[in-house]
């Protein structure tokens, strides 16, 4: 007999490429396919055919209170009731974009797009326009949603299925994208130098999370804010991942250095589609209709987005839920760094706050040349004990896992039981 999942996924492939709306959903690299969610609440995921998972994915990134937290699904509730969208101006885009300008004071202005993605192509646009130069740097493996000079030596999914660069992109496109391997501050001067008065920004995940995780060596942040003001090219924080998730002020404050630029996404939506770009209020205000950088959207800022956002935000505070999730997620990483010392196999544990990665390699990983040493095979092997076993990581090596305030302690401690026995089995 075959399960409701996989008779979904049959007719999905009929009609949709792949059977899937997001290439990683697939789950091609490890093989099997995906299975069909009929609801998630709190930690807990349940499929079509009524299995139950500890879910380590929470949406890639969005559900850092877990699934269908309360306070968000009644506040969308109670805002759908008065219309979904507009196109003309609600109280609650002012009311998010105050909020994310207190926590993150490098953003003075910021506008509301539907996507990370849409996000980060808006914000090079604007670098480009400000600066009147064309030239991008960004780093290997850094993934920043699929706009066409982005999707060079790409992360996430593009990197899972083994097109870094995709078909589609004009060369003449690519050509104006320099990427540059991560933590080498030397190759970035060299480049500077070499393509003097041309490079509008540079782009970077300041926590790399699409190619595994790794982390920004000593200075390294800073030495590139030095060599950006020093070009008049523009600092770019992509924090569609970090912002709001690693710190309050997100990993420009943990960091203590000042992008011109940052990029935010999935936590800012509370699970609806919302991406955000925002920074200095002389950079923001070359926008249109002030400035002659052209950028709108039908349905930005639409109420039940910016209402889950809020939501989601304020609840994150109320509950303290920065210090809630560094307690787990050390918790987890006590846990797993047992299970990993009982194994005769190479790993590298991988960890800030609630955002964790296990390579099948050791260490030290601080690039993408370094993530991909890591054992595939074996990783797709850990991947399918671990579902068996009902917890749910995210199917390729090169993504991270995340804990929401909804993980108890019990469910980490039962997690790194079976990441235990998982790597047992190998
Ligand atoms: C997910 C992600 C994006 C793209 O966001 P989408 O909402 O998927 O378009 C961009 N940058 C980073 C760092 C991301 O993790």
């Amino acid at each position: 007999m075959t399960g409701r999942s996989t008779q979904l996924f049959a007719a999905a492939q009929k009609r949709i490429p792949g059977g899937v709306n997001s290439p990683v959903r697939a789950l091609r690299n490890v093989g099997g396919e995906p299975f069909f969610v009929e609801r998630a609440r709190g930690s807990r995921v349940w499929d079509v055919d009524g299995r139950e998972y500890i879910d380590y994915v929470g949406s890639w990134g969005p559900a850092i209170l877990g699934h269908a937290p309360k306070v968000v699904v009644d506040a969308v509730q109670a805002v759908a009731e008065r219309g979904l969208s507009f196109g003309i101006p609600n109280p609650f885009e002012v009311e998010l974009a105050e909020l994310i300008c207190e926590w993150m004071p490098s953003i003075e202005k910021i506008r509301m797009v539907n996507s990370g993605t849409e996000a980060a192509m808006s914000c090079l646009r604007l670098a480009r326009g400000f600066t009147a130069r064309d030239k991008i740097i960004k780093f290997d493996g850094c993934y920043h949603g699929h706009a066409d000079s982005l999707l060079v030596q790409a992360g996430s999914g593009a990197l899972t299925h083994g097109r870094p660069d995709s078909a589609g992109v004009p060369k003449s496109f690519a050509d104006l994208t320099i990427s540059l391997p991560f933590n080498n501050i030397d190759l970035v001067r060299k480049t500077f130098i070499e393509n003097k008065d041309e490079i509008a920004a540079i782009i970077l995940e300041p926590i790399p999370a699409n190619a595994g995780l790794y982390f920004p060596e000593n200075n390294f942040l800073s030495s590139l804010r030095d060599e950006c003001t020093k070009h008049g090219a523009l600092l770019i924080f992509d924090e569609v991942m970090t912002g709001f998730r690693v710190a309050r002020g997100g990993a420009q404050q943990i960091f203590g250095v000042k992008p011109d630029l940052t990029v935010l996404g999935k936590v800012i939506g509370g699970g609806l589609p919302v991406g955000a770009f925002g920074g200095r209020a002389e950079i923001m205000d070359r926008l249109s209709p002030d400035g002659p950088v052209y950028q709108a959207g039908t349905l930005s800022g639409n109420p039940l987005a910016m209402v889950a956002g809020l939501s989601q935000l304020r609840e994150l505070e109320r509950i303290d839920g920065w210090k809630l999730l560094e307690d787990l997620g050390a918790q987890f990483e006590q846990l797993a760094r047992a299970a990993v010392a009982k194994t005769k196999i190479e790993l590298t544990f991988h960890r800030i706050g609630s955002m964790f990665c296990l390579f099948f390699c050791s260490g030290p990983i601080v690039d993408l040349t370094g993530a991909k040493r890591s054992d595939l095979k074996r990783f797709t092997r850990f991947f399918h004990a671990c579902l068996e076993r009902g917890v749910y990581f995210a199917p390729s090596q090169f993504e991270t896992g995340f804990i929401s305030t909804a993980h108890t302690t019990d469910d980490i401690s039962r997690t790194a039981e079976i990441v235990g026995e998982a790597l047992r089995s190998l």
